[in-house]
């Protein structure tokens, strides 16, 4: 069984409780507007176009395909910057027992890892094989996700996990198609499922600068759901490495602080107490 990597960060501070070694896996159904990562949408269709822009000739076509050669690689994003698909050339296919061993070297530095992508959960069966060796070895396991595929159809991989953190990207589902070009419904199935057996470790909604009557009510009606219970961090647009498409749609501005602080305490106000604001 094998999986498309298109990062292993071996110590993140932001991807979970604690020292995490991150691994961002490629590909996503979803395609946000304000995604950060857009490269890791889609698999690369080996057209070649980034290939003459390489500064370091680390990438090559050989019987039709682009190959990238880590070893040359200067991370300097051009590639990135220049594929019309929403690709990364940069990608490892790697077996969940290839993967370990790779993590496995960080494991005296951190508590655990997370998973997160483009969407992990595409490879909801190839985690579950990570998870059992990774568990075995005395670390956590948390998922970050988009909520999109059922988790109720992998109870292993839920009985694995520590935690889902989940994106609820927003709770009125015509907008939700808008900003991601799919429903929330699953979504929304998820974060009651998780939240009812335990598994919800935290869940994140993107604060919107050109939508604050959408952001009001995501976060009114995710706080009535979690009940105060769980973490619910509400996270300030950003519009670094977001696509032009995307920052047509959410605009060029950070949200400002204010205006996310005035959601968390009319949320205190409401006696939900969870609400940290990014
Ligand atoms: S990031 Fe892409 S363009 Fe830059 S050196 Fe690496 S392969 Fe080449
Ligand atoms: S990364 Fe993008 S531009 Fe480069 S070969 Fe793949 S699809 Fe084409």
């Amino acid at each position: 069984m094998k999986a498309l990597i298109n990062r292993i960060i071996p110590f993140s501070n932001v991807d979970g409780p604690g020292n995490r070694c991150a691994i961002f896996f490629q590909g996503c159904p979803l395609h946000c507007a304000y995604c950060h990562n857009p490269e890791t949408w889609r698999l690369c269709d080996h057209c070649g176009k980034c290939v003459p822009g390489c500064p370091a000739a680390a990438l090559t076509i050989r019987d039709g395909q682009v190959h990238w050669d880590e070893t040359r690689c200067v991370g300097c994003d051009q590639c990135i910057h220049v594929c019309p698909h929403h690709a990364s050339c940069k990608v490892s296919e790697l077996t969940s027992d290839q993967l370990f061993e790779q993590i496995a070297e960080t494991f005296p530095f951190v508590q655990g890892i997370t998973v997160s992508g483009g969407e992990c959960m595409l490879y909801a069966d190839f985690l579950t094989d990570l998870f059992r060796q990774v568990k075995a070895a005395g670390k956590t396991c948390l998922i970050d996700s988009n909520g999109v595929f059922a988790f109720e159809k992998y109870p292993e991989l839920l009985a694995l996990c520590d935690g889902v953190m989940l994106d609820m990207k927003a709770y009125d589902e015509p907008f939700h198609r808008q900003l991601t070009g799919a429903s929330n419904q699953q979504v929304l199935d998820n974060l009651i499922l998780l939240r009812d057996s335990g598994k919800l470790e935290e869940v994140r909604t993107v604060l919107l600068p050109q939508f604050p009557e959408q952001n009001a009510r995501t976060v009114r009606a995710v706080n009535e759901l979690l009940q105060g219970k769980i973490r619910y961090k509400l996270l300030r647009y950003r519009p670094f490495g977001v696509c032009e498409e995307g920052l047509q749609f959410c605009g060029r501005t950070m949200t400002p602080l204010a205006e996310a602080e005035r959601l968390a305490q009319a949320e205190m106000d409401r006696g939900y107490f969870n609400c940290v604001v990014i």
